[in-house]
């Protein structure tokens, strides 16, 4: 679940702000000290924070540039919310380090537009780049497999299968939840499907070196290094 923090010391705002983002499907934490948001922050790492500028002891200002300061928070996008209007004050508050200003009194549904926005900026989610299991490189980012430095040429499909064994190698995946992943909710294939598939996931690695698809009968498959040829047809 994704978790959104408000930190805001006036309790009708913070309220507001809790139920509309529970509406929407975010987990909400709220602060209502900067004393308290910044360990608050560190431990449940939101995906948005959403910054009162009035607070007691610490400011919206002073617990931005604190958050930015630190190298694991820095990425979090903030958005400032704050009574103030003044164009000084919004330069002040995006210099800290502040990446959206939101001026009180707000629209809600202006405000939860800026929260996802904003949640699509964050570089929050690694992208991996590539695999790799033994011999076997995937290339996420061209879409090509590599074994022992050979091109191995495959289909979609099997790029997919693929690409899930080797999220979790040694993890048993079951036909169903193969067919459901690679394939899709909506489209109807028999499970025999995947069988074929991976048949010529087999053929086009196996060619550059030994098999690591294992088949476990009668559920499913993994990839890893204990997988015995003579399963493979
Ligand atoms: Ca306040």
């Amino acid at each position: 679940m994704t978790t959104v923090m408000v930190i805001e010391d006036e309790e009708a705002i913070g309220i507001l702000l809790k139920y509309n983002l529970e509406k929407e499907g975010y987990e909400v934490v709220w602060e209502t000290s900067g004393n308290k948001a910044l360990a608050a922050v560190e431990k449940c790492c939101p995906a948005v924070i959403l910054l009162d500028w009035m607070l007691p002891e610490l400011s919206g200002i002073e617990i931005c540039k604190m958050i930015r300061n630190k190298p694991d928070l820095k990425s979090i996008p903030i958005i400032m919310l704050t009574a103030r209007g003044e164009e000084e004050d919004k330069i002040k508050g995006l210099t800290a380090g502040a990446d959206d200003y939101v001026t009180k009194p707000f629209s809600v549904p202006e405000l939860m537009a800026r929260v996802k926005a904003n949640m699509r900026r964050a570089p929050e989610i690694i992208i991996e780049k590539e695999y790799t299991f033994e011999d076997i490189r995937m290339d996420l980012v061209e879409h090509k497999v590599f074994r022992n430095g050979n091109y191995v040429h495959l289909g979609p499909t099997e790029f997919r299968l693929l690409k899930m064994l080797m999220e979790a190698p040694g993890k048993v995946f079951s036909r169903e939840i193969l067919l459901k992943t690679v394939w899709g909710d909506n489209i109807y294939v028999e499970s025999r499907t995947v069988d074929v598939h991976i048949r010529r996931l087999r053929r086009a690695l196996n060619e550059f070196g030994p098999d690591y698809i294992r088949t476990i009968r009668a559920t499913g498959y993994a990839i890893d290094n204990t997988a015995m040829t003579d399963e493979s047809n």
